[in-house]
């Protein structure tokens, strides 16, 4: 057999109308999966959610959740947070990792939040962006979850699943954002963003894709790409799917799973109710 007979039959170049029609059906069938998709960071004001995503920068939103209680506790505003001792804060975060540098931009951001918005968080793009620490990814996180602004959230799941789906081939987060964004109406872009992070969390794995065990495989063009036995997939499942709390302390309340433990406290091992997959 000729190396060229061997190779995969290619696919027939998906027209660009067939690939919004594409797009929009998995935006449709992962609001199903998943009708509670919600930000998996807890907080209960801008300045809360704006804290919260800086520190989620190379972690967990669970270890986040974990941290900010006691430091929202100790520092409930931008004035309190600005005046903070650099080794109390340190301290308080540290759990999260890169701590000397995020303690550094948490300083700097509560500084210019005091001294130059009335500490108060701005509810505009350009503004968020000038803050210490504070990117375009972390801008429209709380622009679309804090003030109801549209934005798509281009985090390593959003853009490793974007790929995966065929919506588009970049690896800029930038270009990620642009492109995908226009395969969508904006009124869509922060719940798209959430959807597709709690597949990539969930199902689609960065290294072990439950392709086996995903809803939407029928229309993804990469499905193979991880486990595909159905019985094997299914125990790749992670959070409520698999039978795991989720990464907020305090998640809505029709989120179908069961609250993260506190930290410090012992994991819940339990696996929750059956039909919750
Ligand atoms: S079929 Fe596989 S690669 Fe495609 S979305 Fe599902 S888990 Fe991910």
């Amino acid at each position: 057999m000729s190396e060229q007979a061997s190779l995969k039959p290619a696919r027939k170049p998906e027209s660009r109308i067939a690939l919004v029609r594409r797009a929009r059906r998995i935006n449709r069938e992962l609001a199903e999966l998943y009708p509670y998709a919600h930000p998996e960071l807890d907080f209960e004001n801008p300045f809360q959610l704006l804290v919260a995503t800086v520190l989620s920068a190379q972690t967990t939103d669970l270890r986040v959740n974990q941290t900010t209680p006691a430091l929202f506790a100790a520092y409930p505003t931008p004035e309190d947070l600005a005046a903070a001792e650099p080794e109390r804060l340190e301290e308080l975060i540290r759990p999260t990792g890169f701590f000397r540098a995020k303690a550094k931009s948490l300083l700097g951001l509560s500084t210019a939040l005091r001294d130059r918005y009335d500490g108060e968080v701005p509810g505009r793009l350009e503004d968020l962006v000038t803050l210490p620490g504070v990117g375009r990814k972390t801008a429209n996180v709380v622009l679309g979850n804090a003030f109801g602004v549209p934005g798509i959230t281009v985090d390593t799941h959003f853009g490793r699943l974007s790929r995966r789906f065929g919506w588009t081939t970049s690896e800029d987060p930038e270009k990620v954002e642009q492109e995908v964004g226009t395969l969508f109406p904006k009124s869509e872009w922060t719940m798209l963003s959430h959807r597709v992070v709690f597949h990539g969390r969930r199902t689609c794995h960065s290294r072990k894709p439950a392709c086996g065990a995903c809803p939407i495989a029928p229309l993804c063009p990469s499905y193979g790409e991880g486990e595909t036995d159905p019985e094997k997939a299914k125990k790749l499942l992670k959070y409520e799917l698999g039978g795991a709390p989720g990464q907020r302390l305090q998640p809505p309340s029709d989120y179908p799973g069961d609250p993260a433990p506190a930290l410090g406290a012992p994991a819940a091992t339990a696996p929750m109710t059956q039909g919750s997959e």
